[in-house]
């Protein structure tokens, strides 16, 4: 066959960008290269329809292997007794576990979306809030934390089947034994979405979810720097509050229920090359060296968080406890949208995503804020005292958004750092 130089050039030309660049979008990493080896192997031929020595095909006895050692690895990371690899996506993860706990019509709640709640926790436009109705709980406009009062209220008046809690733009750590109380107070299951902390959890950085959370889902590409994919864990497997029973007459396990919800229920064959790359990287997950880069990122969130105040930006609950923080422009620069700023960024190879902030004046298309992370340039090997060198690089580009002239200088500044810098530097 011969060799598709089209597609192969713009991949050529993105592992350039990334290498180029400084990668700061919260919810991105660079995987090793066994990780990459893995993904890219000769698994993503097989068909195995079913979960490993319950299958619907012949020939699965290898991936049979590969799947178990990925259950078994992220079960040691997460302390959990149960998991499930198979969800090719943590919004496939999050519309299994709905799809278990709900039916369609009934209440579940989860951080309100421009207070950095995901779309899988009942945006209208996402089968979580056109299926089941969402109510959410919120920050506080002073500090912007979330009041786990104002959260019990919410509970106790909308009475939802279903609470999340975890987000994507949040920067502080979370209370899941008060979640716990809240969900035992109205016979709610809890869940928790670690997706984009969940490296800093299994490293016990963070509070652990899983003695509190009835499930926990997960991505594995973001902070657990894996291939791209999903992931369902229970602490503790426990019989269907539903009085679900088996063809036997026997009550349903929750992990019976999560695992047809997963397949059959919303997914067809496991990506059994993705599933490989999942245990290579719950592998790493479990190194001294990936200790050492997790704590790395907590650190350098925390210089960086440091960089922005320093010069007089708004930090979103004025610090984090994570990988991460939310920026409100409106402070330093009332004219400049989250949008305009992340497009003059890129101009100078330097990728950021505009982000709601929490009561935001502006639309989530242009919005006021910046959310900025640090897992991605953690693994391109950058240390806490590098942080304050590229908040300067951003104070620059933003204070001179419309001078090309210092634009293309601060691209020069960027690439001259990075570009003899390896992707995955761990
Ligand atoms: C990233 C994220 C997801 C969804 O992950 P995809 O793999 O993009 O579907 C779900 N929940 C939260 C909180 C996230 O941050």
């Amino acid at each position: 066959m011969k060799r598709d130089n089209q597609i192969f050039d713009l991949i050529e030309q993105e592992r350039r960008r990334q290498t180029s660049g400084i990668e700061l979008i919260a919810s991105e990493n660079f995987v090793s290269e066994q990780v990459m080896e893995a993904m890219g192997s000769v698994l993503t031929n097989k068909y195995a329809e079913g979960y490993p020595n319950k299958r619907y095909y012949g020939g699965c006895q290898i991936v049979d292997q590969t799947e178990q050692l990925a259950i078994e690895r992220v079960k040691t990371l997460f302390n959990a007794e149960w998991a499930n690899v198979q969800p090719h996506s943590g919004a496939q993860a999050n519309m299994a576990v709905l799809m278990s706990c709900l039916k369609p019509g009934d209440v579940f709640m989860g951080l309100d979306l421009s207070h950095g709640g995901h779309l899988s926790h009942g945006s209208p436009v996402n089968s979580s809030g056109i299926l089941y109705h969402a109510v959410a709980y919120a920050v506080e406009e002073e500090t912007g934390i979330i009041n786990y009062d104002r959260m019990e209220e919410v509970a106790l008046r909308e009475r939802p089947k279903l609470i999340i809690g975890g987000a994507s733009a949040y920067s502080r750590d979370w209370d899941w034994k008060r979640m716990r109380a809240i969900a035992d107070k109205i016979g709610a299951i809890l869940m928790g979405d670690i997706s984009h902390p969940a490296g800093l959890i299994a490293r016990k950085l963070l509070n652990d979810p899983m003695p509190y959370c009835h499930i926990v889902t997960t991505t594995t590409h973001k902070t657990l720097r894996g291939p791209r994919g999903g992931l369902i864990m229970m602490g503790k497997d426990f019989v269907n509050p539903w009085g679900l029973t088996t063809p036997k007459g026997e009550p349903k396990m929750m992990s019976q229920i999560l695992d047809s919800a997963v397949f059959p229920g919303i997914q067809g064959g496991p990506l059994e090359h993705v599933i490989a790359a999942k245990a290579v990287a719950f592998g790493e997950c479990l190194s001294d060296n990936y200790l050492a880069y997790i704590k790395q990122v907590q650190l350098n969130a925390q210089s960086m968080c440091q960089a922005f105040l320093k010069r007089g930006y708004k930090v979103i609950s004025d610090g984090t406890d994570n990988h991460l923080m939310l920026i409100d422009l409106r402070t330093k620069f009332p004219d400049i949208t989250g949008k305009l700023a992340e497009n003059t960024l890129v101009k100078a190879d330097i990728t950021i995503n505009k982000n709601m902030v929490p009561f935001d004046s502006r639309t989530p298309f242009s919005t006021s804020g910046i959310r900025v992370g640090t897992p991605a340039i953690t693994s391109r090997g950058l240390k806490e005292h590098e942080m304050d060198d590229i908040v300067a690089l951003i104070d620059e580009v933003i204070s001179n958004i419309e001078d090309n002239t210092v634009i293309e200088k601060v691209a020069g500044k960027v690439n001259e750092m990075m570009s003899f810098r390896p992707l995955n530097a761990w």
